[in-house]
């Protein structure tokens, strides 16, 4: 079994440095697939109630073998659900659907700023963490304004940031930010939703290592210190995905692939401080 390492987080909880996402993984096949990633040696992962799968993420965690504690679990709140008493239904909602008496860690999907509920969340967030039913709480596609705002509210600093991050779009300012104030940086489409398997940089490390361009880019995300969750339906993608702990990308190639950084353009998903999808 592939040897994850565990990341503290700032409540004193770990998580697993590697997890499996389940975004799009449609929901009659979620509980085989997960159970394929259990198999593999994931122990960590990340679902969301916006994506109609928590049943099945629930079905594989109640068929497997592995003890509760061995696992972490990751969902969300969807925007729609956003302000005490929606957070309260959203998470009983999820807690039903996945079968648990405790959840591991919670997070805001989106900030969704025009709404302006986020902070109302979070402190519910902090009481559903004082109640102990979930153990870490924190936040996705947050940018500083919003964590200071949740902070300055609460006092409570989130245990983790989720955010897309891949070699197009590296969130250096972000992870300065969240290395400030000891929050995990997170990211979603670890492998720029599989365009790194084209990339001749990366192609091209991954050929002198004799590994995928997929592992190529996990290791360099693990090398910084990242947690990654890729997401995959492809039985030989799963064990390949998990399967990064048994080389090291040196220096220089660690800067080849810092290099393909974008700013400007390198982002495929949404600008937080606009979305807000229902
Ligand atoms: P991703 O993990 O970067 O990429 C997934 C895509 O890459 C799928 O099309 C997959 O295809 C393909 N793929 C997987 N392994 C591969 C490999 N070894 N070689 C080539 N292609 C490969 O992108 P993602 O699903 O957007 O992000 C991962 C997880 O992050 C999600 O599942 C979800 O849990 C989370 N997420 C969170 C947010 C948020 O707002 N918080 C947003 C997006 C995603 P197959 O499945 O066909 O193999």
């Amino acid at each position: 079994m592939p040897d994850v390492p565990t990341i503290l987080l700032n409540d004193g909880y770990g998580i697993p440095q590697l997890g499996f996402g389940v975004f799009q993984v449609p929901a009659e096949d979620t509980a085989r697939v997960v159970g394929e990633a259990l198999d593999a040696g994931y122990r960590h992962i990340d679902t969301a109630w916006g994506y109609m799968n928590e049943a099945g993420v629930g079905e594989a965690v109640a068929t497997s073998d592995i003890a509760r504690g061995d696992l972490f679990v990751t969902t969300k709140v969807w925007n729609s659900f956003q302000g005490r008493d929606k957070t309260l239904e959203s998470f009983d909602a999820s807690m039903t659907a996945l079968g648990f008496d405790y959840l591991d860690l919670l997070l805001i999907h989106w900030p969704a700023p025009e709404n302006g509920r986020y902070v109302e969340t979070w402190e519910t967030f902090v009481e559903l963490r004082d109640s102990g039913r979930v153990r870490s709480i924190g936040v996705s596609n947050f940018q500083p304004d919003h964590i200071g705002r949740i902070i300055e509210a609460t006092g409570v600093v989130p245990a983790l940031n989720q955010i897309e991050l891949h070699p197009y779009f590296q969130q250096r300012t972000l992870r300065d930010f969240h290395d400030l104030h000891g929050i995990v940086t997170e990211a979603w489409s670890p492998i720029a939703r599989g365009r790194v398997a084209d990339d001749p940089t990366i192609k091209s490390i991954a050929a002198a290592h004799e590994r995928t361009p997929a592992q190529v880019t996990l290791r360099w995300e693990i090398q910084h210190g990242i947690v990654v969750i890729p997401k995959t339906v492809t039985p030989e993608r799963i064990i390949a995905n998990i399967d990064v702990f048994d080389f090291e990308l040196g220096a220089d190639e660690m800067a080849s692939i810092d290099a393909l950084d974008d700013v400007a353009s390198g982002r495929m998903g949404p600008v937080p401080d606009d979305f807000n999808l229902a």
